[in-house]
C-alpha cells in the first residue's frame, strides 16, 4: 500500500520535474496524465525505489545498460576511488592507466578464431551514438586516404538502429525516429533483414539468413564501388522490436565483405557483454568484424562510455607525415577515468562471478517461465536470445493482424505492469525482458505473471474504449 507521505513526495517531485525537464524519447504531452511519470529515490539490484516508497523491478535493465543491477557495490567503490585519484584529463597527448588497463582487457576479450582477434585498437567515444559515428568515419577516411573517393556510402539493415545522431540516425531504419530528420541525412542503402519473424511459412531461420544474404549479396555486387562499411546488429535488432535472426547471416555477410572489400561494422551496443548468452553476439557466427561498437553494458550502467575496437590495419591506414590523414575525431570527455573505471569493475565482476556461465541458468528459467505465454490469446511469438525474451501482442495471435496503433496496447500494458510493481517499456505492441543478470527466482516469477497480467488487462482497457 502507498503510505501518504510517499505519494506526497512523488507527486511533489513530478510536478518539479515538468516545470523543468524535457524528457527523451517521449511526447512530453502525454505526461502526466497518459503517462505516468515514475519518481526514483534509489536503486538496489534489479529494483528501483520509487519517491512513493514502492519499489519497481527494473526489466529492461535501464534503457539495456544495467546488466548486473543498480548501486553495484564493486562499481560504486571503483568510481569514488578513481574520482578520489584522477577524475578526467584530455586524452589527446596524455595517457592514464584506466583508459590503457581497459583497452587491453577490452582486446583481450575481443572477438576470435583459432584464439587470435584482428582487433588491436580502441577508440573511446562517449556514448553509443558517438561510437557509431567514430566507426562510420574511419571507415570513411581510411578509404580516402588510400586515394579512394567513390566509397562514399554505407550498407546498413532494413528495421536496424544505430543511434539518434544525424550519421547513426543516416544508417538507421526505423521510421519513428528517422522518417522527420530525412532531409538531413547521408544517403545510405538498406539491404533486407534477416529478422526471423519475417520468414514466409515453412522457412526455418536460417533459410531466411540465406535468403537476406542473397540480397545483400546483389546489393554488393550492384553498389560494392561506392560502399565503405556494412554496419549491422549481431543477432538481435533490439530497437526494431527485439527481432532476432539466425547467427548464419553474420557469417554469410562476413564471407561477402571479404569479396568486395568491405568493412564490416558490428554494433553490439546493446547485444555485447553477454546479453544473448555470449560476451559478444558476433562470437555465435565465429566471425570477427572489422570495427566493434560497444557500450551501453560496457560500465555495468554506471556511466556512460563507447569504445570502439579496430584492426591493425585501419589503424595503419592514418598513419602518415600529414595530419589530415590522422582520424582527428575527439569528444572532451574521450576515455573518461571514471568511465573506465567503472568498466574495469565491470570485466572483473564478468570473470570474479562466472557471469557468463550463471546467465545460462537464468536464460533456460526465463524460457521456462516464457514459454506458457507463447499460447496467450494475444501473443504471435515468443522469442529469446539468451537474456533477451520478447512477446510479439498481436490480436488473436495472427502475425499479419498487429493491433490498430490507435488502440495503445503497448502503452496500456506499460501502465498495467507499472502498476504491479514492474518496469517494462514495450516497443510499440512488442513487450520484451531484458533485465539485470541478477535477477532472481522470485523477480522472475513476478516479471512472468506481472506481463500476463499487463496483456490482459491491455487488451480489456483498449476493447473497453473502443
Ligand atoms: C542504444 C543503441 C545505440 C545508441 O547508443 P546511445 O548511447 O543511446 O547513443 C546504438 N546502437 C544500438 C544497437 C543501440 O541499441
Amino acid at each position: 500500500m502507498l503510505t501518504e507521505p510517499g505519494m506526497a513526495a512523488a507527486d511533489s517531485w513530478r510536478e518539479r520535474d515538468l516545470k523543468v525537464l524535457w524528457h527523451p524519447c517521449t511526447q512530453m504531452r502525454e505526461h502526466p496524465h497518459t503517462l505516468p511519470l515514475l519518481p526514483i529515490a534509489s536503486g538496489r539490484g534489479p529494483w528501483l525505489i520509487g519517491q512513493d516508497g514502492k519499489r519497481y523491478l527494473d526489466a529492461i535493465s535501464s534503457w539495456w545498460t544495467n546488466i548486473f543491477g543498480h548501486a553495484e557495490p564493486r562499481i560504486a567503490q571503483a568510481i569514488a576511488t578513481q574520482a578520489l585519484t584522477l577524475e578526467h584529463v584530455i586524452l589527446a597527448g596524455c595517457s592514464h592507466p584506466p583508459a590503457v588497463e581497459l583497452a587491453e582487457r577490452l582486446l583481450a576479450i575481443a572477438p576470435r578464431q583459432d584464439g587470435r582477434s584482428p582487433l588491436s585498437k580502441v577508440f573511446y567515444a562517449d556514448n553509443g551514438s558517438a561510437g557509431v559515428e567514430v566507426a562510420l568515419k574511419m571507415a570513411f577516411h581510411w578509404f580516402r586516404n588510400r586515394g579512394v573517393d567513390s566509397r562514399t556510402k554505407f550498407i546498413a539493415l532494413e528495421n536496424g538502429y544505430h543511434g539518434e545522431t544525424l550519421g547513426a540516425l543516416a544508417v538507421g531504419d526505423i521510421p519513428l525516429y528517422r522518417r522527420i530528420y530525412a532531409p538531413l541525412l547521408a544517403e545510405s542503402i538498406f539491404a533486407p533483414s534477416p529478422d526471423a519473424y519475417l520468414c514466409e511459412p515453412g522457412e526455418s531461420p536460417a533459410d531466411r539468413a540465406r535468403r537476406a544474404a542473397q540480397a545483400l549479396r546483389e546489393l554488393l555486387e550492384r553498389h560494392a564501388d561506392e560502399v565503405c562499411a556494412l554496419i549491422l546488429e549481431p543477432r538481435v535488432q533490439c530497437a526494431g522490436g527485439m527481432r532476432m535472426h539466425d547467427p548464419l547471416y553474420l557469417k554469410l555477410a562476413r564471407e561477402l565483405c571479404d569479396k568486395h572489400g568491405v568493412f564490416l561494422i558490428a554494433d553490439e551496443i546493446a547485444v555485447g557483454f553477454g546479453r544473448t548468452g555470449t560476451m559478444f553476439a558476433s562470437e555465435q557466427s565465429g566471425v570477427m568484424p572489422d570495427l566493434l561498437c560497444l557500450s551501453k553494458g560496457l560500465t555495468g550502467g554506471a556511466l556512460p562510455l563507447a569504445a570502439v575496437l579496430t584492426t591493425q590495419d585501419i589503424y595503419d591506414g592514418f598513419l602518415d607525415d600529414s595530419r589530415e590523414r590522422a582520424f582527428l575525431h575527439s569528444h572532451s570527455y574521450t576515455g573518461n577515468p571514471l568511465a573506465c573505471a567503472a568498466a574495469l569493475a565491470s570485466l572483473s565482476i564478468f570473470r570474479d562471478d562466472d557471469v557468463i556461465a550463471r546467465n545460462r541458468i537464468t536464460s533456460e528459467r526465463m524460457r521456462q517461465l516464457a514459454a506458457p505465454l507463447a499460447d496467450h490469446e494475444h501473443v504471435a511469438d515468443v522469442r529469446q536470445a539468451g537474456m533477451i525474451v520478447a512477446f510479439e501482442l498481436s490480436r488473436g495471435g495472427d502475425k499479419r493482424k498487429g493491433f490498430d496503433p490507435a488502440q495503445r496496447i503497448g502503452l496500456r500494458a506499460y501502465r498495467a505492469a507499472l502498476e504491479r510493481g514492474v518496469l517494462l517499456r514495450p516497443l510499440g505492441d512488442i513487450l520484451y525482458w531484458m533485465p539485470p543478470y541478477s535477477i532472481d527466482e522470485e523477480a522472475l516469477q513476478l516479471l512472468a505473471a506481472t506481463t500476463r497480467a499487463a496483456i490482459d488487462h491491455a487488451v480489456q482497457e483498449a476493447d473497453a474504449c473502443a
